[in-house]
Parts: structure tokens; sequence; C-alpha cells
């Protein structure tokens, strides 16, 4: 067999693999959004089937021999897709083939059940009836980083799945001075002389219209409805399922303006990123996929906080917004607008944080994690220590565990390592929204006019349809000419809180 032929036999695999994977995010789609809860014994059987032929079928040895047959001839030199596709996919065959079948089976069969336990125990506060899951859960997802590997700590090989490369060390390299830097701002924000009323966002807002005005934003945005839809779950989300169907998510809050309309551009700005990708020749590939989630985040928290919290985007929307929400909009105006909506103070849930403060929820999380798998803190004592840090954090006391540790998904879904994706997001978005700015100086008047196209198609240039051609800090580093640093993000918030706060 040529190269080429292996390569091209490679790709044919890696297309049906990554049907069965696509299969399964449909199911845990269905699960999150219409499954009725007793079906979760039974979903969890036909996502642990899949994960098990997934598993079996790309670890075994016939794409081990497929990518030795592509790997050091000319096909792969330089930094073509191909070579790309072939790093990435030997980086993860590596990984994968570690990992025993029945160890994955088992992680999906019992995170699809700590999944549904969690939403009880979440909707009840009741963590007691939760610790015995998310035990469980660190004790397969340890099992998991020894079977992989790792250097230094188990964390390294869980975050390398979501963050491939990145360690440990980069990511407390960058939340030290980041953690100094925030603080120093809010102790400003906290002493300033003039502050925002955030009432004007916790009026009547009733959810009939709240859906027909985040439609209207996320159409706008470029978020097609004939290759996607917007439901209801408790913790939203975006899916990629394939070519066409990308799919998010939301919650409504009648009282709350913001949780709704930022988490629907958020999960668009997600779903931006995936009908971005090249799907159609690169589907079941890297150079097809997102190439990290700290990227992916990245987009979402563009579209969330740099376009969705600036003055130039309710320029045009809040006369929009004062039509449909009458009664409550009747008497704002643009600067209380842009200021409620980007009030600061400490709060409880991670994803209705503000800007100021959200990333100390990513390092309380981060630090409890890698605590718990290292076995430094029992699951059975996290809620409390939470609390504890929370209160160190934030000055002020968790008042019960759905505003704690109960409120995300992420660890009973097995998702740990993953919390600092969403920092190095943030950080990503503030780097790659300076450059877009310098790159096109009328993106302000752009916006103004309610145009959001020059960006998505900047964004689909540099960004989405490389996939996972560059790794993240390649990628920053193409796009910005600057490797990955806080002070992008810090320079960016500076300069909005100045202004409303007058510090
Ligand atoms: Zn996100």
């Amino acid at each position: 067999m040529s190269p080429q032929q292996a390569y091209n036999e490679l790709v044919g695999q890696m297309k049906e693999i990554s049907l069965l994977g696509s299969t399964a995010s449909l199911l845990a789609w269905d699960q999150r959004t219409y499954m009725p809860r007793q079906g979760a014994e039974f979903r969890s059987q036909q996502l642990a089937l899949i994960a098990g032929m997934y598993h079996e079928r790309f670890t075994s040895p016939k794409i081990g021999d497929l990518l030795s047959q592509v790997e050091s001839t000319d096909l792969v030199k330089g930094d073509s897709v191909e070579a790309a596709n072939v790093r990435e996919l030997r980086h993860k065959y590596n990984k994968e083939t570690k990992l025993p079948k029945e160890l994955v089976e088992e992680i999906v069969r019992v995170t699809t059940l700590a999944e549904t336990e969690w939403e009880t125990a979440r909707a009840r506060s009741d963590f007691a009836m939760f610790a015995p899951w998310l035990e469980k859960v660190y004790d397969l997802t340890r099992q998991s980083a020894e079977a992989m590997g790792y250097e230094g700590e188990p964390y390294n090989a869980l975050l390398d799945n979501y963050e491939p490369g990145a360690k440990v060390s980069d990511i407390e390299a960058i939340f030290t001075p980041l953690r100094k830097d925030l603080v120093e701002l809010l102790g400003r924000i906290k002493n300033a002389p003039r502050r925002p009323d955030p009432g004007i966002v916790e009026r009547n807002y009733p959810v009939e219209l709240q859906k027909i005005f985040g439609e209207a934003v996320a159409g706008a945005m470029g978020y097609d409805f004939s290759a996607g839809r917007l439901d209801i779950t408790t913790h939203p989300f975006c899916t990629g399922i394939g070519n066409g169907d990308t799919r998010i998510t939301t919650r409504y809050n009648p009282k709350r303006l913001n949780d709704a309309l930022f988490g629907i551009m958020h999960e668009a700005g997600h779903a931006l990123y995936e009908m971005g990708l090249d799907k159609k020749n690169q589907f079941g590939l890297p150079a097809g996929d997102a190439t990290s989630l700290g990227i992916h985040e990245s987009q979402s928290r563009m579209w969330e906080n740099q376009v969705g919290r600036s003055k130039a985007f309710w320029v045009y929307f809040l006369p929009q917004a004062k039509r449909i929400f009458r009664d409550a909009l009747a008497d704002v105006n643009l600067d209380a607008f842009y200021g409620a909506v980007n009030d600061v103070r400490p709060s409880y849930i991670r994803v209705e944080a503000d800007e100021g403060t959200y990333n100390l929820h990513i390092m309380l999380r981060f630090e409890l994690e890698r605590a718990l798998l290292n076995k430094e803190l029992a699951a059975k004592d996290a809620a409390g220590e939470w609390r504890k840090r929370f209160k160190s954090y934030f000055g002020i006391e968790v008042d019960k565990d759905s505003n704690g540790i109960l409120q995300d998904v992420h660890w009973s879904a097995g998702l740990v390592g993953y919390f600092p994706t969403y920092t190095l997001g943030n950080l990503f978005s503030a780097q790659f929204f300076a450059k877009a700015k310098a790159d096109m100086p009328d993106l302000t008047k752009q916006f103004e006019r309610g145009d959001f196209s020059g960006l998505l198609n900047w964004l689909r240039q540099n960004i989405h349809q490389h996939g996972g051609r560059y790794r993240a800090n390649d990628l920053a580093q193409r796009v910005t000419g600057q490797t990955l640093s806080h002070k992008p993000l810090m320079d960016y918030l500076n300069a909005k809180y100045g202004e409303i706060y007058g510090i």
C-alpha cells in the first residue's frame, strides 16, 4: 500500500468511527433535553455500548498500522493538513490504546447514571445524595489517568484530553499573575465612585419573549436555524452532531434577562465554530474538529462578552429589546442598560458570573479537582471545602450546595481537567478580539449597525477553517503574533470597567 492509499484508508476508517461518536452525541443530547427520567439506566447501556465499539475500532492494531505506514513519508512533511491529522491521531491513539475497554465502558455507564443523580441532587440541593457518585467518578477518572500515564501529577493526563499539550504548570504560570491582577481590579471596583443598577435586568422578562429575542440575536450572529435548533436544559451546552446539525440549549429565568440571553450568545458562539469547521472534507479527522476546548471557549466567550456585553452591540439591539420587553425596559437608556449587563459583584453561579469575577470561579474548581484527584480531599468533604474556599475567594458564604458544589454538570459527567479551558478561552478570546479590532478598525461601527458578518468572516478565516491543524498556542501565535498572556484580557477589563465604574 502506498502512503497515499494508507492515508485514504485511514480517512475512511476515521469517518466510520466518528459516525459512531456522533451517534453517541445525539443520544447524549436527547438524554439532556427530552429523555424521560426513567430512561437513564437504559440510556447508560446504549451509550456504554457505543463507547466500547468506538474504543475498540479506534484502538485496533489496524489504525496503528495505517498511521505507521504514513508517518515519516513525504505525505506528512511540513505543516500540511495531512501532517496535522496524522500527528494528532497518533497522539490520541497512543493515549486511547492504554485504556482498557472495560474501563471506557464503565466510565460511560457510571457517568450517565451520575449525571441523572446529579440533576436530582442539584434540584434538592442535597450533596449527601451526590457524594457517593462523585467518589465513583473520581475513582474511575483516576484509573484512566493512571492507565494513560503522565508526567508530574495525574491531572496532566486529563487536561491533555481537552487542551492537547497543556500541563498543570502552564495553567499555574498564567493563573497566578491573572489572579493577582483580577483581585486588584475587583478591589478598585468595590470602592468605585459610581455603580450601575443591575435591577434593570432583574425585572419581569416573560420566557416566551426571551426566546424570541434570543433567537433574533443568535440569527444576527450568523447561527443558522436550518442547521441547528435551540432547546431547554438544566445545564446549557452546544453539540456539533455533524455537517448541517449543530444544536444549542439554554435555560430561562423569567426574573433575569442575562441568563438565557448571554447563555444563548455563548452557545451560539460555540455553534458558529462548529459550523465553520470543514466537516465536509475533514469529518472525523483532527482538521475537521476543534483544536482544543480553550479555543472552543474563546469563540463562545467572544460572542457573549466582547460582542454581547459591548456598548456598540446595544446601540443596535436595545431599541429592539425595548419593543419586545415594553414594560421592563420602558424607562431604560443605553448607558444604564450597558452598565446593568456589566455589573460586577461576587455571585454563586459561574455561568452567570460577570467577566470580572468569572475566572475566580475557575481557579476554585481547578484547585478542588486537583485535590480530589490527588486524594488530598475526600469526595464526602468536597462540599465543605468548596464553601471554605468560596468564602476566601469571594468574601461571601455559600447559602446552599446547589449554589455551590452542585451547580456544574462537569464532575458528574466525568469531565475532570476541563475547567481550566474556560479561563484559557477568556484569555484567547481577548487576544483574538484585540487582533480582530486592529485588522478591522470599523468593527465597532459594524456592530452599531447590527452587522456581525465582518467578525464572523474574520473568525472563519483565521480560526474556524483550520480546525485542529494547529494546536491552540500555535494558532494564537499565528493569528496574533503573540504567545498567550493574561495582558490582553486585563487591558480589556481595565478599559471597560474604568469607563463604567469611573476607576
Ligand atoms: Zn462554553
